[in-house]
């Protein structure tokens, strides 16, 4: 049955729960067997029974509150030392100044970025927090999630690191939906000379509890896997199963994000090989074939030949930005709308802009009233942007 972005916007509720794809079984015997060209085709037919041919986006401006981060992974350039950030955190007056300007330009989505708890590694963010009556980044983030929906009309989609149930609740009031990549279940990844090895907030066991707790708090959550950080294929296939499990019990994933690592100069990484063109297709393709109708997404900045992901069952490009660079791939530029589109379109899709959430999770048990209305007002009669 296909999950279509009906005119009730309840299909995909229904559609939820039919998650019941490929057994671990038959997921750890094809992943590497199963010719490259018939995993695609299985996946690519699947995608079509479920999500149809429509291909999503999301137009969005990325809000970087501060680059500090207490964590240290190997592959990051994102976060910076206090003294090399031109400042603490990003002022108020700019993060309205940045959403207004995208929302000039068609975007619906603001995408406020942190590092994982800048004020526990800090004495500097406490005092800048402390100044202006926050004791959190969190608190921060929800305040400024609340301005630039009350004055700009744009949907926050925060991705802040790890989160306690209560800063769930707190983010759900101003946020269409959060995201936090699991990037892999295996705590293989923390040992020595590993990705995460001084990065205490990406052990696992973590990254599911704040999965969880979106779950619990019934927030539509983004989550994916960093391809190429030295994982093996089962670690892969037992992330994608962890996470189909979490969906199982709480339902509220809207969206995987199948991403590949990118070595960047200057990080103990930068040597590691990216992941080869085969290797991202055949996860793509199991994604779709462990969760059947899962909004799956590659990012297109991050693949030269990103159309043919279409190939190995993917219905989503992600968040792409006309204004603002990709500041975790600074090195990488987005694609422009127009050139998405007609690749997408080139292979048969209809490429439409989404909300941060997706239509399938616009509803009042998931969306706080204040964030519904200003979907309502952009929103057609799929739960798609208007115009786009
Ligand atoms: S937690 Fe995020 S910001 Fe911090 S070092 Fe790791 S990737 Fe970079």
């Amino acid at each position: 049955m296909l999950i279509s972005y009906g005119s009730d916007g309840m299909d995909g509720i229904d559609g939820m729960d039919r998650m019941d794809g490929i057994s671990r079984e038959e997921a750890y015997s094809i992943a590497d067997d199963m010719a490259i060209d018939e995993l695609m085709a299985k996946a690519s037919l699947l995608r079509d029974s479920m999500r149809g041919k429509v291909v999503t986006y999301s137009r969005k401006v990325f809000i970087p509150l501060t680059y500090l981060c207490r964590d240290r992974c190997s592959y990051c350039t994102y976060r910076k030392e206090p003294s090399s950030a031109d400042d603490i955190m990003l002022k108020p007056e700019h993060v309205l100044a940045l959403a207004e300007q995208g929302k000039r330009m068609g975007c619906t989505e603001a995408l406020l970025m942190t590092g994982e708890r800048p004020e526990q590694r800090y004495s500097e963010v406490r005092q800048w927090l402390r100044a202006r009556g926050y004791s959190s980044t969190i608190e921060y983030i929800a305040d400024m999630s609340r301005f630039i929906l009350e004055r700009v009309g744009l949907l926050p989609h925060t991705n802040a690191g790890n989160l306690t149930l209560d800063e769930v609740e707190m983010l759900k009031e101003y946020n269409a939906s959060i995201g936090l990549m699991l990037e892999n279940v295996s705590a293989r990844l923390m040992g020595n000379g590993m990705a995460h090895e001084h990065a205490p907030s990406k052990h696992p066991s973590l990254r599911l509890k704040t999965i969880e707790n979106a779950g619990r708090v019934r927030v539509a959550f983004t989550t994916g896997l960093l391809i190429g950080i030295g994982e093996s294929m089962e670690e892969v296939l037992d992330s994608l199963l962890a996470i189909r499990d979490m969906h199982a019990r709480y339902k509220h994933i809207q969206e995987i994000i199948i991403q590949n690592f990118n070595p960047k100069p200057d990080t103990p990484m930068a040597h590691w090989a990216r992941p080869s063109r085969e290797y991202m297709l055949r996860v793509a393709a199991l994604a779709r074939l462990i969760m059947p109708s899962m909004n799956i997404q590659v990012p297109p900045n991050l693949n030269p030949k990103f159309d043919e992901f279409l190939d190995a069952g993917i219905n989503d490009w992600g968040g792409i930005s006309p204004l603002t660079i990709d500041h975790i791939n600074p090195e990488a530029p987005w694609p422009s709308i127009d050139y998405v589109r007609s690749v997408t379109e080139a292979r048969g899709f209809r490429l439409r802009a989404r909300f941060p959430v997706y239509p399938e999770y616009i509803s009042d048990g998931y969306l706080a009233g204040r964030v519904m209305e200003v979907i309502n007002r952009m929103s057609d009669e799929y739960g798609l942007v208007r115009g786009y």
